[in-house]
């Protein structure tokens, strides 16, 4: 039996929790690989500082960067402390963390002489944190009797392409590396692999996008063909909605990898939209699983749940969306205006989250905040005015997703869902719903949130 458990940033956000995450792992049966994530916070603040130096004059560069990387020393020398119980360990892998910070310091006084931030040079810079995880959660497991080696991502295995910042693996190439790589060791050894990034086929450090521990986990998964993929966070489980929105949110038992995947797409964080499919593939069980409370049962993902509790499962919210309007009446001239417009945003690597489309002379649709100055700039180059008069943007929205397998041929369930928002007094600004009827989603103001999704949550799921 072979099992992928991966933690995240909370689950290994200082020593006492890295330490209680290595005994969580001891009392797992059978082989097992661990994945981890950064400490909390690490990735945002490696990212934030890469930003800032790119902007700062020249000669206050060295004294930021400095300042970053002794605070970034002093959390992880804290943390080796208290994870590593084996003093003799500490002193190696002290310094060996030492020497990480010292290679981030020389790439962040490039990227703030130079004032360029590449998403190359962003990647390199966003992989310490995972890099210098894997050294202490190692360096605990071995301190408790569990032999363990670290591994970055593309040391065990993980070739991606050179698409910074949202990397796609390399499935067939990844599967023989990690299995040359890691096979062999499982036996012995509990190999501590770093989530979020690989290495491109030149040995370019990439990463597959925020959050993106849990694909790595997936991928894991898949290359080594696990029994089951455990995602360890700091919530029981999926749960009906986010429960910093509605606190008594429910625990879901059992999701369908569909249903879940549609969840995570629009906005439920708990895991990555993208560690499904490879989970899916091959029919691997994915548990969701509390890190504070290791009894509570979780939630299992499987192909097909066993029983619908609700039409409604659960409600997510996409934030940090923009509506993109398209116009021009070359539009209407122009054949399959809409399939050229979407495979021009698909060759930029740009997600369209959501597409609403009224008349050939004006179509709609949602991208990520993120991708929004990328898009204008893709379709400027790619259509002439003649074509496409004008994009204006609406922005300060969100995406409402209700997701449920029990949605399927029940009558009546938009009309109800959009009652229940007129009845918030809420205005709805966009609709559309998946072919699959899993989900129906909406685009309302982001000021609008709470009192949607609190209204939604106590009619159909409470
Ligand atoms: P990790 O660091 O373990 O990867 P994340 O912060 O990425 O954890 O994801 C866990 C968080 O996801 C929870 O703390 C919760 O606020 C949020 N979340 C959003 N939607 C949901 C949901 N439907 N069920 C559970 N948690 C959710
Ligand atoms: N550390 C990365 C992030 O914060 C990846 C992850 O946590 O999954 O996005
Ligand atoms: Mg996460």
């Amino acid at each position: 039996m072979v099992v992928v458990m991966k933690f995240g940033g909370s689950s290994v956000a200082d020593g006492e929790r890295i330490l209680n995450v290595a005994k969580l792992v001891s009392a797992q049966k059978g082989k097992k690989v661990v994945v981890v994530s950064a400490m909390s916070g690490v990735t945002d603040s490696l990212i934030k500082i890469a930003k800032s130096v790119v902007d700062l004059p020249n000669s206050v560069v060295e004294r930021e960067v400095d300042l970053f990387c002794r605070e970034l020393a002093m959390r992880q020398r804290k943390t080796i402390m208290t994870a590593v119980t084996n003093k003799s360990a500490r002193g190696k892998i002290l310094s060996q963390s030492l020497e990480l910070i010292d290679k981030l310091r020389v790439a962040l006084l490039g990227v703030g002489y130079l004032e360029d931030l590449s998403p190359k040079s962003l990647d390199y810079i966003q992989s310490f944190g995972e890099r210098l995880n894997i050294l202490v959660m190692s360096g605990a497991l071995n301190s408790i009797g569990v032999k363990s080696t670290p591994f970055t991502g593309s040391d065990a295995g993980l070739i991606t392409d050179s698409c910074f910042g949202r990397a796609r693996p390399i499935h067939q190439k990844s599967k023989k590396r990690v299995n040359e790589v890691l096979s062999p060791v499982l036996k012995d050894v509990v190999p501590v692999v770093a989530g979020f990034i690989g290495a491109d086929e030149k040995g370019s450090i990439t990463t597959l996008g925020r959050g993106g521990s849990d694909y790595t986990a997936s991928l894991f998964g898949r290359y080594l063909e696990a029994d089951e993929v455990q995602i360890w966070t700091d919530v029981d489980g999926i749960l009906s909605t986010d429960p910093r929105l509605v606190p008594e949110a429910k625990l879901i038992s059992e999701i369908s990898y569909a249903e879940a995947m549609d969840l995570a797409y629009f906005g439920a964080k708990v895991i990555h939209s993208k560690m499904i499919e490879p989970a899916m593939v091959m029919n691997i069980p994915v548990r969701v699983l509390n890190t504070f409370k290791p009894t509570c049962k979780g939630t299992l993902i499987v192909r097909k749940q066993k029983k619908v509790d609700h039409v409604i499962k659960a409600v997510a919210v996409a934030k940090d969306v923009v509506i993109m309007n398209l116009e021009g009446v070359g539009m209407m001239e122009t054949p399959n205006i809409a399939g050229q417009l979407f495979s021009a945003l698909g060759e930029a690597n740009i997600n369209i989250l959501m597409i609403s489309g009224s008349s050939e002379s004006n179509l709609s649709f949602v991208v990520s905040e993120s991708d929004l100055s990328k898009s204008m700039q893709h379709l400027e180059e790619k259509f002439s005015k003649d074509i496409l008069k004008s994009v204006s943007v609406i922005r300060d929205i969100s995406i409402i997703t209700i997701v449920g397998a029990g949605m399927h041929g029940t009558k009546g369930i938009a009309a109800k869902v959009f009652t229940t928002v007129a009845e918030a007094e809420v205005n709805i600004i966009m609709i559309a719903q998946g072919s699959s009827e899993l989900n129906i989603s909406f685009v309302v103001e982001s000021k609008d949130i709470a009192a949607v999704v609190a209204a939604i949550h106590d009619k159909f799921i409470k």
